[in-house]
């Protein structure tokens, strides 16, 4: 008869809350590390803000359509020494981004640095060494801060402190917009070079500069869609998950967690599922998890009030068509910026203001792969940043409609005349959708602002300071919100959970 297993040698386990892309990195990498993990989900379908819609023929994804940084997901797969292309297939997106501004002026963003600047030379060739010094300014924040940043746990102050010599020289105080404006004159390459921080909730004007090791990132790894939409590599992550042995949970969401004392001994699923582990794990929007499934221990209550008077990222507006006819000029990626654009930035961020003018990320997966359109016809995502629900209260059952209105218009005025008319379907989503559909407090799409006074030690930590059995994944925590950083998060987060309980 073999011997029961000592305590040491019986498998731990690992509940995380939330099948995100957050939820399934770190579940793929507990799993990896031999700890036995379910994940639980509250809808029937995974994926969190990197969703999927399908109306009349037309596939929508309803986060990223594109990815940089393939191989921190290919990483996922090595692990068991799986290869991702098994599940998955990635295909180059060309040009990165165009923009294009009211008065025509156009700039491809691409992989080639010579057609960058041949870019730049078309807009303003004195800014040509100008652009130098910010590509070298990218590539030094990539390599000497960001990699280390992304690596590192930050759960005390002395881990932040280490890093404050690099976060100087870096010039850590200014913003993105500061830096780019330093090194170059011309307005519209300003904007081409610092709205990137939008994609993941920062306003260009106070986001630290080091951010800009984003561009020096995505000229080296690439930019990638998926085919067949995002939400196929959601699948894959699953199938990855469920292949080493993983459990998948959907559909019951978690309504509280049990506590003794300082430690979490159960989650609760609506269900009535009662799940016990050596670790939880939340990749939950951070005020759900503290407010409400935290709600009968002090530290639920503290947390959401020192949460509620943080600087949240802004919401939303998103409208979705599907259009009769392909358009094979108008680039997958397309950010289309008003006439102002530091007023504007201020106008979200600061005043709370729906203004008259607005700055659409426009998104036509379909230009890269026809497949998500019936033959003949295309796929259109029109996303408008716009204040949360708690800067801007406003009835968007009334304004939505009026809003869509505007933004096809829009659309229409820049590069579609005819778009009512070719219309097949479509539908929005407001600020009051993403709260109630996606659970994102206020409808802040992207957690807390990347801000510096919210970053690093001062970010939520990866690991609770009460709860000590309860890890932190996803948007809200340590990097911060974006596909690159809720992955290095889900790195950094499993490696912590094996340290403390392996
Ligand atoms: C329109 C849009 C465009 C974007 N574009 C880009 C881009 O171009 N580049 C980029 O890098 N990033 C982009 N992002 C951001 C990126 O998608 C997010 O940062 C990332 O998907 C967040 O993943 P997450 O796992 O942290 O959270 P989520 O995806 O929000 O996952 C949390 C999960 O928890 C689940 N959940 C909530 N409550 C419970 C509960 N009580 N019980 C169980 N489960 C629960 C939710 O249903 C959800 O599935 C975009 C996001 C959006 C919405």
């Amino acid at each position: 008869m073999t011997p029961a297993p000592t305590p040491a040698q019986e498998k731990k386990s690992a509940i995380i809350i939330g099948a995100g892309i957050g939820g399934l990195a770190l579940g793929i990498r507990l799993q990896s590390a031999g700890i036995a993990t379910t994940i639980v989900e509250g809808k029937e379908r995974a994926g969190g803000g990197a969703g999927i819609f399908v109306r009349d023929g037309f596939t929508f994804d309803t986060g990223p359509s594109t990815l940089t940084s393939p191989d921190s997901f290919a990483e996922l797969w090595r692990l068991t020494g799986q290869d991702m292309a098994q599940d998955v297939a990635l295909c180059p997106v060309a040009p990165h981004l165009r923009l294009m501004w009211p008065d025509g002026t156009q700039f491809d963003i691409s992989a080639d640095d010579t057609a960058i600047k041949q870019e730049i030379a078309r807009l303003d060739s004195s800014d040509l060494a100008g652009y130098e010094r910010f590509t070298n300014y990218s590539t030094e924040a990539l390599r000497g801060l960001n990699r280390q940043w992304t690596a590192t746990s930050f759960t005390d102050f002395p881990s932040m402190a280490k890093m404050l010599p690099t976060l100087m020289q870096m010039q850590s105080w200014r913003s993105v917009y500061g830096l780019v404006s330093s090194t170059v004159r011309n307005e519209y390459l300003r904007q081409a070079l610092s709205f990137q921080t939008l994609l993941y909730g920062g306003n260009p004007l106070t986001t630290p500069a080091w951010h800009a090791a984003g561009w020096r990132l995505e000229q080296e790894s690439g930019l990638w869609a998926v085919r067949g939409g995002t939400h196929r590599l959601i699948a894959a992550m699953i199938t990855q998950f469920e292949r080493i042995g993983g459990t998948m949970r959907l559909g019951d969401p978690v309504v509280r967690l049990d506590t003794i004392g300082d430690r979490i001994t159960a989650v609760v699923t609506q269900d009535g599922w009662h799940g016990e582990a050596d670790t939880i794990a939340s990749t939950v929007d951070l005020m759900r998890l503290y407010s409400e499934l935290l709600a009968s221990h002090p530290r639920g209550a503290k947390q959401a009030e020192a949460l509620s008077r943080k600087h949240w990222s802004p919401s939303a507006f998103t409208l979705f068509f599907g259009m009769r006819g392909t358009w094979p000029g108008i680039a997958h990626r397309m950010f289309l910026p008003g006439p102002r654009f530091t007023g504007l930035m201020t106008d979200i961020f600061q005043h709370g203001l729906l203004s008259a003018d607005m700055a659409i990320f426009l998104d036509h997966p379909t230009v890269t792969d026809p497949s998500l359109a019936p033959e003949g016809c295309s796929v259109f995502r029109a996303t408008v940043p716009v204040p949360h629900m708690g800067k801007l209260p406003i009835d968007w059952q009334e304004q939505g409609p009026l809003y869509a209105e505007r933004i096809l218009q829009e659309i229409g005025h820049r590069l579609i005349p005819d778009i009512e008319e070719r219309i097949i379907t479509r539908f929005h989503l407001a600020p009051p959708d993403y709260a109630a559909d996606f659970g994102l407090w206020r409808g802040s799409l992207n957690s807390l602002e990347p801000a510096l006074s919210q970053s690093g030690w001062m970010r939520p930590h990866n690991r609770d300071d009460v709860i000590p059995n309860l890890y932190l994944a996803g948007a809200g925590t340590h990097p911060g919100a974006g596909i690159p950083a809720v992955l290095a998060g889900a790195r950094i987060t499993a490696q912590m959970i094996q340290k403390d309980i392996l």
